[in-house]
Order: structure tokens, then sequence, then C-alpha cells
């Protein structure tokens, strides 16, 4: 590859690249054809940035040459203008954006939460453009918390139990995947005065029983966080049984009490200390309920019903535990949470939750 301008940043060209090329093919052998160099001028000094791709991989990396001591050096992004954003098919009618920006805005992080409506097709190159210098991350929504799975570099331990991420941080070229749901969801029901924080931080709810109402993606996080906080009991009520099952004998594998299916909540056996969640999408768009009433109306008025929904704030089965005189809320500090989580991921820094929380109202 010849350089084509007399310049003087050019005419050290040659130098740089051969020496490139060295570290390239160091690097599992970067094929010449792939490099593509370009001029990238810093305050002091010209640096020539080469990008090249590996053939096997999506993944770009930079190589930074000092024009004027030829030695390799850190390449870094301009931090004026960071991205991050929400991946998902429909995105529109998130709340995200509202809250994560109210929270770079308050710590004056110079970066922008944008909505990245990414139709099936396009998740691929989405995900690999988040490996672009002042890229943080992203927050995943339906239907791509699963197939991201397998375009990230690395999956932390409880998205790869639960099988879904929702969040994928950009650190140094490579995406790392988390799921934030699962613990938002306890520390949403903690901020309600459910469990206690242990020192390391998490939630137990060792001593009470769980009712969860559905078995599809926000239902297996749900399980395995509540798996997670030790719950003395969990029983999954799910329309399809099967499904119920399958989630039943996955949870099954990492926790030690006893989990049970069920396909109808006449079935439900009340018990002290319970917390009913609803993680099915019955109550979104209609005015029904997951929940029959005489079957709330046998609990205990100690029960706790916590609805994943939050639009509309006040579903049915929330109307519905309110006439009891049970105490519930709505999926709002459960969305807060993880994407209190989430920000701390991207920033490193703690999570300006008031702020957050109030852009929410
Ligand atoms: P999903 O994977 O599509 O699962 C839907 C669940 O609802 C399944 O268990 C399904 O039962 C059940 N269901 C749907 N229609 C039903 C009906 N007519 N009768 C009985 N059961 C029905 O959806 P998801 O991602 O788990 O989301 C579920 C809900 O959680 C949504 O409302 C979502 O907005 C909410 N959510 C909230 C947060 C938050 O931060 N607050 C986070 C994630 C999700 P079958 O298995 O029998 O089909």
């Amino acid at each position: 590859m010849k350089s084509r301008h007399a310049s003087p940043i050019y005419t050290l060209f040659d130098d740089f690249l051969t020496a490139l090329l060295a570290v390239a093919w160091a690097d599992k052998k970067a094929q010449s054809e792939d490099i593509v160099p370009y001029v990238h001028r810093c305050e002091k000094t010209d640096v020539i940035v080469i990008c090249y791709a590996q053939q096997v991989q999506y993944r770009k990396k930079w190589c930074c040459m000092s024009i004027d001591n030829k030695s390799l050096a850190q390449f870094t992004p301009n931090t004026s203008n960071l991205h991050v954003g929400l991946i998902g098919d429909p995105v529109a009618h998130s709340y995200s954006p509202r809250f994560q920006q109210a929270a770079f805005d308050a710590l004056g992080i110079p970066a922008c939460y944008e909505l990245w409506h990414t139709p099936a097709y396009e998740l691929l190159g989405r995900v690999r453009s988040l490996c672009n210098p002042g890229y943080l991350g992203a927050n995943v929504t339906i239907p791509h918390k699963e197939a991201v799975l397998s375009l990230v570099d690395k999956i932390d331990p409880l998205a790869t139990l639960i099988g879904a991420v929702n969040t994928i941080v950009h650190h140094d070229g490579y995406l790392y995947g988390y799921n934030t749901d699962a613990p938002g969801l306890l520390y949403a029901l903690h901020e309600y005065g459910l469990g206690t924080k242990q020192d390391d931080g998490t939630i137990s709810l060792k001593d009470y029983t769980v009712v969860l109402l559905g078995a599809g993606g926000a239902a297996r996080g749900a399980a395995f966080a509540l798996a997670g906080a030790h719950v003395a009991q969990l029983i999954i009520v799910n329309r399809h049984l099967e499904r119920a099952q399958q989630l039943m004998a996955q949870v099954q594998q990492t926790y030690n009490g006893p989990v049970f299916s069920l396909d109808d909540p006449q079935f439900l056996v009340p018990r002290a200390s319970t917390i009913i969640i609803n993680a099915t999408s019955l109550g979104m768009h209609e005015d029904s309920s997951p929940l029959p009433a005489e079957v709330l109306a046998r609990f205990d008025s100690d029960t706790f019903v916590y609805d994943m929904i939050y639009n509309p704030i006040q579903t049915h089965l929330l109307c519905q535990a309110r006439t009891m005189g049970l105490y519930g809320a709505n999926g709002l500090s459960m969305l807060l949470h993880q994407g209190a989580l989430a920000f701390t991921l991207w920033t490193g820094k703690p999570a300006p939750l008031d702020v957050m929380r109030a852009s929410l109202l």
C-alpha cells in the first residue's frame, strides 16, 4: 500500500506501515488488505491511526502510532461526544432516554442516549457499531435480548444463566453482555421494604414465598433473580403449563428450594409472606388481570403485589389489589433500577437515582 500524498505526515508513512504490519500480524494475522490508514489530528502531534479488521471477526481494532517518536500509543477517543442507546424493535415507546439522559446531564457526562430502532436484519451491524470509539454501549429490548448473546465477546454469568442480555458495555474494542433486569427487580422490591440487603449489596428474600405469573422473557429473569435471592418457595403460574415446567426445571438446576409450576391460578394455595409478581403482558393493552379476583381475595393482607407493567401505571391487577387492601406497585421501579445498574456499568459511576426517578414521574 503506497502513500499518495507528499505532506510531511505521509513521508514517514511507509515506515509506519511496515511497523504496523508487524503488530497486526502478531495480533492474530491481520491481512495487509484489511488495513485502512487514515490521519487523526491530536492537539500536539499528528497521529496515524491504522484500523484493521480481522477476517474472522467483525470487530475492528485500532492501532495508533505517534509521528514524533514512532512508538505505539493508546488511542483515546474524543470523549466530547459519547453515544449510548436502546436497541430494539419497537423502541419509540421507551422511557429509557428520559431518565438516562437526565442522569448523564446531572453528572456532566457528555453522552447522548439515543433510540436505535433495529429490525432483526440490522442487529449484527448495530451491535458491531458499538465497538467504535466514543460508544459506551447499549440497552437491549424486545425482541433482541436473546439474539445478542452470540454477538458480544463476553457474557456475565447471570446473563448466561438467564439466556438474555439487556445491557451491552463497550470497553476497549470489546463488548460485554449483562442482565440488569434481574437485579433491578430485586432492588425494586427492596425499595418497598421487601427483603434484606446483604453486606455484598445483594438482596435476600429468604422469608418469602413468591408467586410468579408468567414464563416469558421477563419471568425467566425474575425466576433466576428470585432463586438467587433464596426465596423460601417459588411458584410459577403460566397459561401454557409446559413453559412454566421448563422454567421450573431450569431454575431447579441452581436452586435448592421448592419450585412449583401451575397452569391455573385457581390451584394456588395462599401462604403467609407472599409476593405476587405479574410478569405476563396481561394488563398492558386491555383491562384484564392475570389473577381472578376470587383467587386474590384468598391471600393474606400482608401480600405484596408487584406488576412489572408500568404503562398503564395502574393495571387492573393493581386496582384489584388496592380494592382488597393489599399493597402493590407497578414496574416503574424495576425499570429505574435496571437502568441505574446499566448506567453504572457504562460509566463506572453511581447512578443519580433521585434525578432518574424524578424524570420518570
Ligand atoms: P413475553 O416473553 O412475550 O412473555 C409474555 C408472558 O405473558 C408469557 O408468560 C405468556 O404466557 C403471558 N401471556 C401473554 N398473553 C396472555 C394471555 N392472554 N393470557 C395469559 N397469559 C398471557 O414478554 P416479556 O418480555 O416476558 O414481558 C412481559 C411483561 O413484563 C410485559 O408487560 C413487559 O412490559 C413487562 N416488563 C417490564 C419490565 C420493567 O422494567 N418493568 C422489564 C421487562 C418486561 P404463555 O407462555 O402461555 O404464552
